[in-house]
C-alpha cells in the first residue's frame, strides 16, 4: 500500500506519490529565530521529522529543506532594542534551535537562511513587477496585488471575491479575515536593518523568503510543503500566490499541516504561565525522549493536549521499550523458535506500516509495538520465547525506531548539556532537583555501575544482605535504581 496523506489543498486524504520516481522534495517552514523554540514549535517539527523518516523507510531518498527565518518584524525590533546586528541577535537562537532539534531526535534538513538570499528575493520582486503583479508604493515598499491572482484563497478556502482592490497590509502576520495586498518588500525604517538591492533598500517580507528559497532548492514544482496549521493563512496562501503567478506552474503538490498543540487544554501563552520551551522541560528534570514520544503519540492532525501526566506517561513508555530491548539483548534463551512469536514479530511490522501509511497514524503504530512487547514479555516469562525469536523481535523494534527514534539511551548527556547551559546563562535557580539527580547519576558510567551490581550479586549469594543493601543505597544516592527481581538484579537511572 502506498502512503496516504491528508492534503490541505484538496481537503482530502490522497495517495502520496512524488513527482520524481524515487525522490521526495519537501520544504518545511522553519523557526523564526528570535527566542528559544517552544513545545508547540517542536510538535510541528517532530511531525515533519516523522514524515521524513517514514518516507525514507518507504524507500525514497529525501531532499528536505527548511528555512531559518533570520529577519522579520520581531527580530528587527529586538535587535534594534538590544543594539546588536540582526546576525548577532539571531546567531544565538539559531544555534539553540539546532541543539534543541538534535536533542529531540530531529534529523537536520538542508538549512537555508533568509539573510543569505536577499538579492534573489529582490530579483523575484522585480520579476513580479515586470509582470504587473507587484507594485511599488511611494515609500519604496513593494506589494503583491492579490486581484491579479484569481485563485487567491484556494488553500485556506477563503472567498476573497469581494475584496478591496489595493487595500494593503505591511505586517507579516495579520488578521485572518483581511484580504489585502501584502508586503513583498518593506522600505527601510530609521534604526532598522535593511539591505541595498537592485529594487532599492529595504528587507524582504516573510512570505517572500519561503517562495524564493524553496524554489531555488527544490525547483518550481515540488512534492510537499509543511508547517503548523497557523501558517495556512496568510503565509502559505501568499507563498502560493507569489510563486504560481511568477512561474505559471503548480507550486507544492501536497500541503501538510500539523494541528496546534494545547497545554493543559489551553492555548500556550506566556501570560497564562503555560508556555514551555524544550529547555524548560529538561530543567524540570524531564527527558527529551519523553517529550518526543508524547509529541508522536497523537497523530499530527489531531489536537495534542500537552500535560505533565502525559509527559510522565511518555517516559514510562520509552522505558518499557528500552527495557524490553535490553531484555532481548541480555536474556538467556533456550535454543529454537516459537511459531507464534515469529508471526507476532512479522505481523507487528506489517501493522506499524499500515498504520503509518494511513495518514501517519502514529498512535496505532505505537499500539502495535506495545502489544508485541506485552505478548513477548509473557512468552519470556513462561519460557516460550526462544533464541531464534529474538532477531525478528529486534527487527520490529528497529523498524519502529527508524521512525520514532526514542530507543537510544542518550538522554542523560543531553540533559547534562542543558544544565551546563543554564549555569552559563546564570539560570542556576531554574535547575530542578530532579535534573540535578539525573545528571549526578549520569556521572556514574555503566562500567562503574556493572562491577557494583556484580558485587551486590555476590554479596546476596553469600547472604551478606547488609553489604548488598549498602551498595544499593550508594547507587541510589547516585541516582541509580536497583531492582531485585526473580530474573536477577536490574538497574536503571532515575
Ligand atoms: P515560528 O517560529 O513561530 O515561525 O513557528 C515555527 C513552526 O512552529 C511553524 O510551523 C508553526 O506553525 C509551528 N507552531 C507554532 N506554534 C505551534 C503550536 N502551538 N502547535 C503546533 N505548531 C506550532
Ligand atoms: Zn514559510
Amino acid at each position: 500500500m502506498p502512503l496516504r496523506l491528508f492534503n490541505t489543498m484538496s481537503s482530502q486524504i490522497e495517495e502520496f506519490r512524488p513527482l520524481r520516481d524515487s525522490e521526495v522534495r519537501m520544504y518545511a517552514c522553519g523557526p523564526t529565530v528570535y527566542d528559544y523554540g517552544h513545545i508547540g514549535n517542536f510538535r510541528t517539527f517532530v511531525a515533519v521529522d516523522l514524515l521524513r523518516r517514514f518516507l525514507r523507510q518507504s524507500g525514497y531518498s529525501i531532499h528536505h529543506v527548511m528555512n531559518i527565518t533570520d529577519v522579520d518584524d520581531k527580530i528587527i525590533r529586538n535587535s534594534a532594542r538590544d543594539g546588536v546586528t540582526v546576525q548577532q541577535y539571531t546567531a544565538k537562537y539559531e544555534k539553540a534551535f539546532l541543539e534543541d532539534a538534535a536533542m529531540i531526535g530531529i534529523e537536520q534538513p538542508t538549512l537555508v537562511r533568509a539573510t543569505e538570499h536577499i538579492p534573489k528575493m529582490a530579483d523575484f520582486v522585480a520579476k513580479l513587477v515586470e509582470k504587473g503583479i507587484a507594485y511599488r508604493t511611494d515609500d519604496g515598499s513593494y506589494y503583491f496585488r492579490i486581484a491579479k491572482f484569481p485563485s487567491y484563497g484556494k488553500l485556506s478556502k477563503r472567498d476573497f471575491s469581494s475584496m478591496l482592490d489595493g487595500a494593503r497590509v505591511d505586517v507579516d502576520e495579520y488578521d485572518k479575515d483581511s484580504a489585502r495586498d501584502f508586503a513583498l518588500w518593506k522600505a527601510p525604517k530609521t534604526g532598522e536593518a535593511s539591505w541595498s538591492t537592485a529594487i532599492g533598500s529595504g528587507r524582504p517580507g516573510w512570505h517572500l523568503e519561503c517562495s524564493v528559497m524553496s524554489m531555488q532548492e527544490l525547483g518550481e514544482s515540488f512534492d510537499l510543503h509543511a508547517g503548523g496549521e497557523d501558517l495556512i493563512f496568510p503565509h502559505h496562501e501568499n507563498e502560493i500566490a507569489q510563486s504560481e503567478s511568477l512561474t505559471g506552474k503548480p507550486f507544492a503538490h501536497f500541503w501538510f499541516h500539523a494541528r496546534f498543540l494545547l497545554v493543559e487544554g489551553e492555548k500556550m501563552s506566556k501570560s497564562l504561565g503555560n508556555f514551555f520551551t524544550l529547555r524548560d522541560l529538561v530543567l524540570k528534570g524531564h527527558k527529551p525522549s519523553s517529550l518526543r514520544y508524547l509529541l508522536t503519540s497523537v497523530p499530527y492532525r489531531n489536537q495534542l493536549n500537552f500535560t505533565f501526566d502525559g509527559l510522565k506517561q511518555g517516559a514510562v513508555s520509552v522505558e518499557r521499550l528500552r527495557n524490553f530491548r535490553l531484555r532481548l539483548k541480555s536474556g538467556n534463551f533456550a535454543e529454537g523458535s516459537t511459531a507464534e512469536i515469529q508471526t507476532l514479530a512479522a505481523d507487528t511490522v506489517t501493522k506499524m506500516r499500515s498504520a503509518l501509511e494511513d495518514d501517519l497514524n502514529t498512535a496505532q503504530a505505537q499500539a502495535a509495538i506495545f502489544e508485541m512487547v506485552r505478548q513477548a514479555n509473557t512468552a519470556f516469562d513462561n519460557g516460550t520465547l526462544k533464541k531464534d525469536d529474538v532477531p525478528p523481535l529486534l527487527t520490529a523494534l528497529e523498524k519502529f525506531d527508524e521512525v520514532f527514534a526514542v530507543l537510544e539511551d542518550d538522554d542523560l548527556p543531553k540533559m547534562q548539556r542543558v544544565m551546563d547551559w543554564a549555569i552559563a546563562e546564570g539560570r542556576e535557580k531554574d535547575i530542578s532537583e530532579e535534573l540535578r539527580d539525573a545528571v549526578r547519576s549520569a556521572g556514574l558510567s555503566d562500567s562503574t555501575i556493572e562491577p557494583k551490581i556484580e558485587e551486590m550479586k555476590a554479596a546476596r549469594t553469600a547472604r551478606d544482605f547488609k553489604r548488598s543493601d549498602a551498595i544499593r543505597a550508594e547507587l541510589a544516592d547516585a541516582g541509580i535504581l536497583v531492582e531485585i527481581t526473580k530474573d536477577g538484579i536490574r538497574w536503571r537511572r532515575k
